[in-house]
């Protein structure tokens, strides 16, 4: 699986972590899906309810109209962003939630070392989406 990112994106990601650091950031990719591939059109930031730096909620309702502005415009859901001051790859805790996100694609931004990787669960396994930013 592939996952294209605009640099706008990319840069409206960091911006936004660096915002709300040291609180997780959280935000929803929307766009299309193509076979094999995700291109991210729009990216909606969400509040992390938590307020947590060590983990992340959405409020279900504005998870919904998110939701639903995307598919106005045509697009599908893609997948979750959020950050955690650890390395990019999902934790214990974000495997358990993968788990109920189905097939979206997770993508981490490392508030450490600012690496940003990208996961989904296929068939209960996990695998890493390699992201490419133009
Ligand atoms: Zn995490």
């Amino acid at each position: 699986m592939i996952l294209r990112l605009q640099q706008t994106h990319v840069d409206l990601l960091r911006n936004h972590a660096n915002d709300v650091h040291p609180v997780e950031a959280v935000a929803l990719l929307f766009g299309d899906l193509p076979q094999n591939e995700a291109v991210v059109k729009t990216v909606t930031v969400v509040a992390n309810r938590l307020g947590s730096v060590v983990k992340f909620e959405v409020d279900p309702e504005i998870v919904v109209s998110a939701f639903m502005d995307a598919e106005k415009q045509g697009y599908e859901f893609i997948g979750l962003f959020h950050s955690h001051p650890a390395p990019a790859v999902p934790s214990a805790v974000d495997l358990k939630s993968m788990k109920l996100w189905g097939d979206a694609i997770w993508l981490i931004l490392s508030t450490t070392d600012g690496e940003l990787g990208a996961y989904q669960l296929t068939d209960g396994n996990l695998e890493k989406v390699t992201v490419i930013t133009k």
